[in-house]
Protein backbone atom coordinates (compact mmCIF):
# COMPACT_ATOMS: atom_id res chain seq x y z
CA UNK A 1 0.00 0.00 0.00
CA UNK A 2 1.84 3.52 -1.27
CA UNK A 3 1.65 5.90 1.37
CA UNK A 4 -0.61 7.83 -0.99
CA UNK A 5 -3.48 5.31 0.06
CA UNK A 6 -2.57 5.08 3.68
CA UNK A 7 -5.94 5.76 5.44
CA UNK A 8 -5.09 8.04 8.25
CA UNK A 9 -9.39 8.52 9.20
CA UNK A 10 -9.78 7.23 12.69
CA UNK A 11 -12.65 5.37 11.33
CA UNK A 12 -11.87 1.66 10.10
CA UNK A 13 -13.11 1.57 6.51
CA UNK A 14 -13.95 -1.26 4.79
CA UNK A 15 -10.90 -1.06 1.85
CA UNK A 16 -8.11 0.06 3.48
CA UNK A 17 -6.26 1.04 0.30
CA UNK A 18 -9.22 3.31 -0.88
CA UNK A 19 -9.94 6.18 0.27
CA UNK A 20 -13.88 6.83 0.30
CA UNK A 21 -15.61 10.23 -0.91
CA UNK A 22 -17.38 11.97 1.70
CA UNK A 23 -20.79 12.80 1.45
CA UNK A 24 -21.89 15.87 2.75
CA UNK A 25 -26.19 15.76 2.35
CA UNK A 26 -28.53 14.54 -0.35
CA UNK A 27 -30.66 15.72 -3.18
CA UNK A 28 -33.68 13.74 -4.06
CA UNK A 29 -32.09 10.32 -5.18
CA UNK A 30 -28.71 12.07 -5.50
CA UNK A 31 -25.78 11.83 -3.20
CA UNK A 32 -23.84 15.22 -2.34
CA UNK A 33 -19.61 15.25 -2.19
CA UNK A 34 -17.77 17.32 -0.39
CA UNK A 35 -16.86 18.91 -3.78
CA UNK A 36 -20.70 19.94 -4.79
CA UNK A 37 -20.75 17.03 -7.61
CA UNK A 38 -23.73 14.85 -6.77
CA UNK A 39 -24.03 11.75 -8.11
CA UNK A 40 -27.39 9.66 -8.56
CA UNK A 41 -27.94 6.57 -5.97
CA UNK A 42 -29.24 4.38 -8.50
CA UNK A 43 -29.16 1.55 -5.69
CA UNK A 44 -30.71 3.09 -3.16
CA UNK A 45 -26.83 2.18 -1.07
CA UNK A 46 -27.29 -1.25 -0.84
CA UNK A 47 -31.23 -1.00 -1.80
CA UNK A 48 -32.26 1.06 1.28
CA UNK A 49 -32.78 4.62 0.73
CA UNK A 50 -35.99 3.76 -1.25
CA UNK A 51 -37.44 7.64 -1.10
CA UNK A 52 -34.04 8.99 -1.50
CA UNK A 53 -32.49 11.20 1.01
CA UNK A 54 -33.76 14.44 1.58
CA UNK A 55 -37.80 13.90 2.58
CA UNK A 56 -38.43 16.97 4.90
CA UNK A 57 -41.57 15.13 6.54
CA UNK A 58 -39.63 12.33 7.52
CA UNK A 59 -36.91 14.91 9.02
CA UNK A 60 -39.68 16.54 11.14
CA UNK A 61 -41.05 13.11 12.21
CA UNK A 62 -37.92 12.01 13.66
CA UNK A 63 -37.67 15.73 15.30
CA UNK A 64 -40.59 15.86 16.52
CA UNK A 65 -40.90 12.00 18.02
CA UNK A 66 -37.78 13.58 19.47
CA UNK A 67 -39.48 16.46 21.50
CA UNK A 68 -43.10 14.87 22.23
CA UNK A 69 -42.04 11.34 22.71
CA UNK A 70 -39.78 9.03 23.84
CA UNK A 71 -35.91 8.61 22.59
CA UNK A 72 -35.27 5.08 24.27
CA UNK A 73 -37.47 2.50 25.71
CA UNK A 74 -36.13 -0.71 26.72
CA UNK A 75 -38.72 -3.25 25.12
CA UNK A 76 -37.84 -5.92 28.20
CA UNK A 77 -41.10 -6.03 29.73
CA UNK A 78 -42.88 -4.03 31.15
CA UNK A 79 -42.65 -1.39 28.85
CA UNK A 80 -43.75 -0.59 25.02
CA UNK A 81 -44.05 3.01 23.53
CA UNK A 82 -46.49 3.84 20.66
CA UNK A 83 -44.21 4.40 17.28
CA UNK A 84 -43.19 0.52 17.52
CA UNK A 85 -46.91 -0.30 18.42
CA UNK A 86 -48.20 1.98 15.24
CA UNK A 87 -45.48 0.41 13.17
CA UNK A 88 -46.48 -2.96 13.54
CA UNK A 89 -49.64 -2.34 13.37
CA UNK A 90 -49.35 -0.32 10.03
CA UNK A 91 -47.51 -3.93 8.70
CA UNK A 92 -49.66 -6.43 10.06
CA UNK A 93 -53.19 -4.92 10.76
CA UNK A 94 -54.44 -7.03 7.94
CA UNK A 95 -52.42 -10.46 8.49
CA UNK A 96 -51.00 -10.78 5.44
CA UNK A 97 -50.29 -14.36 4.71
CA UNK A 98 -51.44 -14.76 8.48
CA UNK A 99 -48.19 -12.88 9.59
CA UNK A 100 -49.81 -11.63 12.96
CA UNK A 101 -46.95 -10.79 14.85
CA UNK A 102 -43.47 -7.98 14.50
CA UNK A 103 -40.48 -8.10 16.31
CA UNK A 104 -37.89 -4.83 15.32
CA UNK A 105 -34.22 -5.08 15.58
CA UNK A 106 -31.70 -2.87 14.39
CA UNK A 107 -29.82 -5.03 11.25
CA UNK A 108 -30.76 -7.49 8.76
CA UNK A 109 -28.36 -9.70 10.50
CA UNK A 110 -30.33 -9.36 13.83
CA UNK A 111 -32.82 -10.45 12.16
CA UNK A 112 -32.00 -13.66 10.66
CA UNK A 113 -30.47 -14.68 14.44
CA UNK A 114 -33.87 -14.04 15.72
CA UNK A 115 -35.88 -15.62 13.26
CA UNK A 116 -33.04 -18.49 13.29
CA UNK A 117 -33.78 -18.52 17.23
CA UNK A 118 -37.30 -17.87 16.96
CA UNK A 119 -37.81 -21.30 14.68
CA UNK A 120 -35.87 -23.37 17.47
CA UNK A 121 -38.08 -21.91 20.32
CA UNK A 122 -41.20 -22.97 18.34
CA UNK A 123 -40.28 -26.72 17.72
CA UNK A 124 -38.50 -26.53 21.51
CA UNK A 125 -42.07 -25.15 22.94
CA UNK A 126 -43.86 -27.72 20.43
CA UNK A 127 -42.03 -30.65 22.68
CA UNK A 128 -39.81 -31.17 19.33
CA UNK A 129 -36.39 -29.69 20.53
CA UNK A 130 -34.39 -31.99 18.62
CA UNK A 131 -35.55 -29.75 15.50
CA UNK A 132 -32.23 -27.93 15.02
CA UNK A 133 -30.95 -28.13 11.71
CA UNK A 134 -31.76 -25.49 8.59
CA UNK A 135 -31.76 -25.98 5.33
CA UNK A 136 -30.27 -22.99 3.06
CA UNK A 137 -29.37 -22.62 -0.48
CA UNK A 138 -25.77 -22.11 -1.84
CA UNK A 139 -24.72 -18.71 -2.88
CA UNK A 140 -27.13 -17.00 -0.40
CA UNK A 141 -26.64 -14.20 1.47
CA UNK A 142 -28.43 -13.67 5.43
CA UNK A 143 -26.52 -11.42 7.12
CA UNK A 144 -22.49 -11.19 8.47
CA UNK A 145 -23.21 -12.29 12.11
CA UNK A 146 -21.94 -15.30 13.01
CA UNK A 147 -25.65 -17.04 12.97
CA UNK A 148 -26.50 -15.60 9.85
CA UNK A 149 -23.48 -16.59 8.45
CA UNK A 150 -24.17 -20.41 8.98
CA UNK A 151 -27.02 -20.29 6.76
CA UNK A 152 -25.94 -18.11 4.48
CA UNK A 153 -23.85 -19.75 1.15
CA UNK A 154 -22.06 -16.98 0.55
CA UNK A 155 -18.05 -19.04 -0.01
CA UNK A 156 -15.87 -15.94 0.63
CA UNK A 157 -17.84 -14.19 3.65
CA UNK A 158 -18.01 -17.87 5.55
CA UNK A 159 -14.38 -18.68 4.43
CA UNK A 160 -12.56 -17.34 7.66
CA UNK A 161 -14.86 -18.62 10.42
CA UNK A 162 -15.78 -21.86 9.01
CA UNK A 163 -14.53 -23.19 12.75
CA UNK A 164 -17.41 -21.04 14.52
CA UNK A 165 -20.16 -22.02 11.94
CA UNK A 166 -22.69 -24.76 12.33
CA UNK A 167 -22.50 -28.06 11.18
CA UNK A 168 -26.75 -28.23 11.56
CA UNK A 169 -27.14 -25.93 8.26
CA UNK A 170 -26.74 -27.59 4.53
CA UNK A 171 -27.33 -26.67 1.75
CA UNK A 172 -29.10 -27.21 -1.89
CA UNK A 173 -29.00 -25.66 -4.90
CA UNK A 174 -30.15 -22.23 -5.67
CA UNK A 175 -33.19 -21.39 -8.24
CA UNK A 176 -30.56 -20.02 -10.96
CA UNK A 177 -32.16 -20.45 -14.40
CA UNK A 178 -29.76 -18.70 -15.99
CA UNK A 179 -27.11 -21.21 -15.23
CA UNK A 180 -28.47 -24.35 -14.21
CA UNK A 181 -31.76 -24.59 -16.08
CA UNK A 182 -30.50 -27.11 -18.93
CA UNK A 183 -31.17 -26.03 -22.35
CA UNK A 184 -34.61 -28.19 -23.22
CA UNK A 185 -35.32 -28.46 -19.61
CA UNK A 186 -38.42 -26.65 -19.01
CA UNK A 187 -39.21 -24.26 -16.22
CA UNK A 188 -41.73 -26.83 -14.65
CA UNK A 189 -38.83 -29.46 -15.02
CA UNK A 190 -36.30 -27.93 -13.48
CA UNK A 191 -38.50 -26.79 -10.14
CA UNK A 192 -39.10 -30.31 -10.19
CA UNK A 193 -35.48 -31.13 -9.91
CA UNK A 194 -34.75 -28.43 -7.38
CA UNK A 195 -37.53 -29.35 -5.05
CA UNK A 196 -37.02 -33.10 -5.34
CA UNK A 197 -33.15 -32.19 -4.36
CA UNK A 198 -34.69 -29.97 -1.18
CA UNK A 199 -37.18 -33.73 -0.60
CA UNK A 200 -34.34 -35.67 -0.56
CA UNK A 201 -32.20 -33.24 1.90
CA UNK A 202 -34.87 -33.16 4.17
CA UNK A 203 -35.26 -36.99 4.17
CA UNK A 204 -31.18 -37.62 4.11
CA UNK A 205 -31.57 -35.09 7.39
CA UNK A 206 -34.49 -36.47 8.78
CA UNK A 207 -37.73 -34.71 8.45
CA UNK A 208 -38.00 -34.79 12.34
CA UNK A 209 -34.77 -33.07 12.68
CA UNK A 210 -35.40 -29.95 10.16
CA UNK A 211 -36.36 -26.58 12.01
CA UNK A 212 -37.02 -24.84 8.55
CA UNK A 213 -35.77 -24.06 5.34
CA UNK A 214 -34.79 -20.57 4.69
CA UNK A 215 -34.26 -18.47 1.28
CA UNK A 216 -34.37 -14.92 -0.42
CA UNK A 217 -37.87 -14.59 -2.06
CA UNK A 218 -35.65 -12.76 -4.49
CA UNK A 219 -31.91 -13.29 -4.30
CA UNK A 220 -30.17 -10.14 -4.07
CA UNK A 221 -26.44 -9.72 -3.87
CA UNK A 222 -24.99 -12.57 -4.54
CA UNK A 223 -27.31 -13.86 -7.36
CA UNK A 224 -28.08 -10.84 -8.54
CA UNK A 225 -31.96 -9.78 -8.12
CA UNK A 226 -32.85 -12.96 -8.92
CA UNK A 227 -36.80 -14.20 -8.80
CA UNK A 228 -37.33 -17.49 -8.98
CA UNK A 229 -38.92 -19.36 -11.70
CA UNK A 230 -42.65 -19.60 -11.56
CA UNK A 231 -43.47 -22.73 -9.56
CA UNK A 232 -40.53 -22.58 -7.29
CA UNK A 233 -41.87 -21.70 -4.12
CA UNK A 234 -45.04 -23.24 -4.45
CA UNK A 235 -42.95 -26.53 -5.34
CA UNK A 236 -41.13 -25.50 -1.46
CA UNK A 237 -44.10 -24.79 0.26
CA UNK A 238 -45.87 -27.79 -0.69
CA UNK A 239 -42.48 -29.75 0.77
CA UNK A 240 -42.72 -27.63 3.77
CA UNK A 241 -46.04 -28.34 4.40
CA UNK A 242 -45.69 -32.03 3.81
CA UNK A 243 -42.73 -32.46 6.42
CA UNK A 244 -43.99 -29.49 9.22
CA UNK A 245 -41.11 -27.47 8.37
CA UNK A 246 -40.99 -24.11 8.79
CA UNK A 247 -40.52 -21.92 5.60
CA UNK A 248 -38.35 -18.50 6.33
CA UNK A 249 -38.46 -15.94 3.87
CA UNK A 250 -35.49 -13.47 4.02
CA UNK A 251 -37.10 -10.27 2.12
CA UNK A 252 -34.60 -7.93 3.57
CA UNK A 253 -33.45 -6.94 0.24
CA UNK A 254 -36.02 -7.82 -2.01
CA UNK A 255 -39.03 -6.57 0.27
CA UNK A 256 -41.11 -3.52 1.69
CA UNK A 257 -42.51 -3.00 -1.94
CA UNK A 258 -39.57 -2.71 -4.10
CA UNK A 259 -40.70 -5.83 -6.55
CA UNK A 260 -44.11 -4.10 -7.05
CA UNK A 261 -46.09 -5.59 -3.90
CA UNK A 262 -45.32 -5.05 -0.38
CA UNK A 263 -43.84 -8.63 -0.02
CA UNK A 264 -42.20 -9.94 -2.97
CA UNK A 265 -43.66 -13.63 -1.80
CA UNK A 266 -46.98 -12.15 -2.97
CA UNK A 267 -46.04 -12.83 -6.16
CA UNK A 268 -45.32 -16.51 -5.97
CA UNK A 269 -48.76 -18.29 -5.79
CA UNK A 270 -48.25 -19.17 -1.88
CA UNK A 271 -50.09 -18.79 1.38
CA UNK A 272 -46.65 -16.82 2.68
CA UNK A 273 -44.08 -17.87 4.63
CA UNK A 274 -44.13 -19.04 8.70
CA UNK A 275 -41.60 -16.45 9.48
CA UNK A 276 -40.13 -13.49 7.09
CA UNK A 277 -37.37 -10.91 8.00
CA UNK A 278 -37.39 -7.59 6.36
CA UNK A 279 -34.96 -4.95 6.76
CA UNK A 280 -33.35 -1.94 4.19
CA UNK A 281 -36.57 -0.24 2.96
CA UNK A 282 -38.43 -0.68 5.83
CA UNK A 283 -36.85 2.81 7.36
CA UNK A 284 -35.54 4.31 4.38
CA UNK A 285 -32.34 4.67 5.54
CA UNK A 286 -33.27 7.40 7.64
CA UNK A 287 -32.80 5.28 11.33
CA UNK A 288 -31.58 1.64 11.37
CA UNK A 289 -34.61 -1.06 11.66
CA UNK A 290 -35.11 -4.72 10.77
CA UNK A 291 -37.71 -7.03 11.86
CA UNK A 292 -38.99 -10.16 11.82
CA UNK A 293 -42.71 -11.36 10.87
CA UNK A 294 -44.33 -14.69 12.68
CA UNK A 295 -47.08 -16.23 11.56
CA UNK A 296 -49.99 -16.35 14.02
CA UNK A 297 -49.18 -20.10 14.60
CA UNK A 298 -46.02 -19.46 15.72
CA UNK A 299 -47.00 -16.34 18.75
CA UNK A 300 -49.68 -19.46 19.15
CA UNK A 301 -47.08 -22.06 20.04
CA UNK A 302 -45.19 -19.24 22.05
CA UNK A 303 -48.21 -18.37 24.23
CA UNK A 304 -49.11 -22.17 25.10
CA UNK A 305 -45.53 -23.00 26.06
CA UNK A 306 -43.29 -20.29 27.66
CA UNK A 307 -45.33 -17.28 26.87
CA UNK A 308 -42.58 -15.17 26.40
CA UNK A 309 -39.36 -14.91 23.63
CA UNK A 310 -36.25 -16.16 24.56
CA UNK A 311 -34.47 -13.72 22.36
CA UNK A 312 -33.67 -10.01 22.60
CA UNK A 313 -31.48 -6.97 22.24
CA UNK A 314 -30.86 -3.87 24.28
CA UNK A 315 -31.69 -1.77 21.14
CA UNK A 316 -34.38 -3.76 19.88
CA UNK A 317 -37.80 -1.95 19.24
CA UNK A 318 -35.85 1.68 19.38
CA UNK A 319 -39.00 4.36 19.43
CA UNK A 320 -36.90 6.84 17.28
CA UNK A 321 -36.24 4.08 14.63
CA UNK A 322 -39.53 2.88 14.49
CA UNK A 323 -41.20 6.26 14.40
CA UNK A 324 -38.60 7.21 11.42
CA UNK A 325 -40.06 3.57 10.04
CA UNK A 326 -43.44 4.41 10.12
CA UNK A 327 -43.08 8.09 8.80
CA UNK A 328 -41.46 6.18 6.35
CA UNK A 329 -44.33 3.97 5.61
CA UNK A 330 -46.98 6.70 5.67
CA UNK A 331 -45.39 8.59 2.75
CA UNK A 332 -45.37 5.08 0.65
CA UNK A 333 -48.93 4.22 1.68
CA UNK A 334 -50.17 7.98 0.71
CA UNK A 335 -48.47 8.10 -2.27
CA UNK A 336 -49.25 5.21 -3.50
CA UNK A 337 -45.34 4.26 -4.39
CA UNK A 338 -45.94 0.95 -4.21
CA UNK A 339 -48.00 0.57 -7.60
CA UNK A 340 -45.41 3.47 -8.77
CA UNK A 341 -43.10 1.37 -8.27
CA UNK A 342 -44.59 -1.25 -10.63
CA UNK A 343 -45.22 1.19 -13.12
CA UNK A 344 -41.50 2.60 -12.98
CA UNK A 345 -40.37 -1.07 -13.41
CA UNK A 346 -41.65 -1.45 -16.48
CA UNK A 347 -40.50 1.20 -18.09
CA UNK A 348 -36.90 0.67 -16.42
CA UNK A 349 -37.10 -2.93 -17.68
CA UNK A 350 -37.99 -1.65 -21.25
CA UNK A 351 -35.04 1.00 -20.98
CA UNK A 352 -32.61 -2.11 -19.76
CA UNK A 353 -33.86 -4.25 -22.36
CA UNK A 354 -33.32 -1.50 -25.29
CA UNK A 355 -30.23 0.30 -23.65
CA UNK A 356 -28.11 -2.25 -22.20
CA UNK A 357 -28.86 -5.66 -24.15
CA UNK A 358 -28.37 -7.90 -25.85
CA UNK A 359 -24.99 -6.82 -26.62
CA UNK A 360 -21.54 -8.31 -25.80
CA UNK A 361 -20.31 -9.38 -22.38
CA UNK A 362 -24.26 -9.26 -21.35
CA UNK A 363 -25.27 -12.34 -20.01
CA UNK A 364 -28.62 -11.77 -18.82
CA UNK A 365 -30.89 -9.11 -17.53
CA UNK A 366 -33.21 -9.95 -14.77
CA UNK A 367 -35.43 -8.64 -12.13
CA UNK A 368 -38.83 -7.33 -10.64
CA UNK A 369 -40.23 -3.53 -10.91
CA UNK A 370 -37.55 -1.58 -9.70
CA UNK A 371 -35.24 -4.32 -8.35
CA UNK A 372 -32.90 -5.25 -10.85
CA UNK A 373 -29.46 -6.87 -11.77
CA UNK A 374 -27.14 -7.27 -15.04
CA UNK A 375 -24.61 -10.35 -15.26
CA UNK A 376 -22.03 -10.05 -17.42
CA UNK A 377 -19.86 -12.55 -18.50
CA UNK A 378 -17.02 -12.88 -20.93
CA UNK A 379 -18.80 -14.72 -23.72
CA UNK A 380 -22.60 -14.66 -23.79
CA UNK A 381 -22.79 -17.89 -25.57
CA UNK A 382 -21.08 -20.49 -23.19
CA UNK A 383 -21.81 -17.89 -20.64
CA UNK A 384 -17.80 -18.26 -19.47
CA UNK A 385 -17.33 -15.79 -16.70
CA UNK A 386 -14.64 -13.47 -15.51
CA UNK A 387 -11.84 -14.33 -13.56
CA UNK A 388 -13.17 -12.86 -9.96
CA UNK A 389 -9.40 -11.08 -9.92
CA UNK A 390 -10.42 -9.64 -12.91
CA UNK A 391 -13.13 -8.21 -10.90
CA UNK A 392 -15.38 -6.87 -13.73
CA UNK A 393 -17.89 -5.45 -12.00
CA UNK A 394 -15.70 -3.41 -10.03
CA UNK A 395 -14.42 -1.22 -13.39
CA UNK A 396 -18.26 -1.06 -14.43
CA UNK A 397 -19.05 0.56 -10.37
CA UNK A 398 -15.89 2.71 -11.15
CA UNK A 399 -16.81 3.91 -14.97
CA UNK A 400 -20.30 4.27 -13.77
CA UNK A 401 -19.63 6.66 -10.53
CA UNK A 402 -17.03 8.55 -13.20
CA UNK A 403 -20.07 9.47 -14.83
CA UNK A 404 -22.77 10.45 -11.85
CA UNK A 405 -24.16 7.02 -10.93
CA UNK A 406 -23.99 5.04 -8.31
CA UNK A 407 -24.24 1.20 -8.59
CA UNK A 408 -23.38 -1.79 -6.40
CA UNK A 409 -21.59 -4.67 -7.91
CA UNK A 410 -21.53 -8.21 -6.69
CA UNK A 411 -20.12 -8.81 -3.08
CA UNK A 412 -17.06 -11.31 -4.32
CA UNK A 413 -16.96 -14.85 -4.66
CA UNK A 414 -19.78 -16.45 -3.57
CA UNK A 415 -19.59 -19.81 -4.61
CA UNK A 416 -19.24 -22.35 -7.45
CA UNK A 417 -20.33 -19.75 -10.22
CA UNK A 418 -18.87 -16.35 -10.46
CA UNK A 419 -21.60 -13.91 -10.70
CA UNK A 420 -20.68 -10.29 -11.93
CA UNK A 421 -23.66 -8.66 -11.86
CA UNK A 422 -24.13 -4.88 -10.95
CA UNK A 423 -27.67 -4.30 -9.46
CA UNK A 424 -30.09 -1.32 -10.47
CA UNK A 425 -32.67 -0.34 -8.11
CA UNK A 426 -33.56 2.92 -7.69
CA UNK A 427 -35.72 4.69 -5.11
CA UNK A 428 -39.42 4.36 -5.52
CA UNK A 429 -39.29 8.01 -6.01
CA UNK A 430 -37.11 8.18 -9.01
CA UNK A 431 -38.61 10.49 -11.97
CA UNK A 432 -38.50 9.54 -15.45
CA UNK A 433 -35.83 11.41 -16.56
CA UNK A 434 -33.53 10.10 -13.84
CA UNK A 435 -34.65 6.63 -14.47
CA UNK A 436 -33.14 6.84 -18.22
N1 LIG B 1 -30.35 -10.74 4.12
C1 LIG B 1 -30.23 -10.25 2.88
C2 LIG B 1 -31.01 -10.86 1.78
C3 LIG B 1 -29.39 -9.16 2.62
O1 LIG B 1 -29.26 -8.69 1.39
C4 LIG B 1 -28.69 -8.59 3.72
C5 LIG B 1 -27.79 -7.44 3.50
O2 LIG B 1 -27.41 -7.12 2.42
C6 LIG B 1 -28.85 -9.13 4.99
C7 LIG B 1 -29.68 -10.20 5.16
C8 LIG B 1 -28.09 -8.57 6.17
O3 LIG B 1 -28.57 -7.31 6.47
P1 LIG B 1 -27.65 -6.27 7.31
O4 LIG B 1 -26.52 -5.90 6.40
O5 LIG B 1 -28.59 -5.14 7.61
O6 LIG B 1 -27.19 -6.97 8.52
Amino acid sequence: MTDEFVDRSHILHRTFSERPSKIVGGDGISLILENGKKVIDACCGPSVSCLGHSQPEIFDAIASHLKNDIAYVYSGSPYTNTATEELANMLLADKPGGLSKAIFVNSGSEATDAALKLAVQYWHERGQPQRTHFISRKQSYHGNTIGALCVSGHASRRELYQDFLSSNVSFVDPCYAYRMKQEDESDEKFVQRLSLQFENEVLRVGPDRVAGFIAETVSGTTLGCLPAVPGYFKAIRDICDKYDILLILDEIICGMGKTGTMHAWEQEGIRGPDIQTIGKALGAGFVPLSGVLLHQKIFDALSVGSGGLAHGHTFQAHPLACAAALASQKIIKRDNLIERVSQMGQKLESLLYKEIGPRPLVGDIRGRSLFWAIEFVLDTKSKTAFSPEYNFCGKVVKNALSLGLNLLGNLGHTGEYQVDHVLVCPPYITTDAELQ
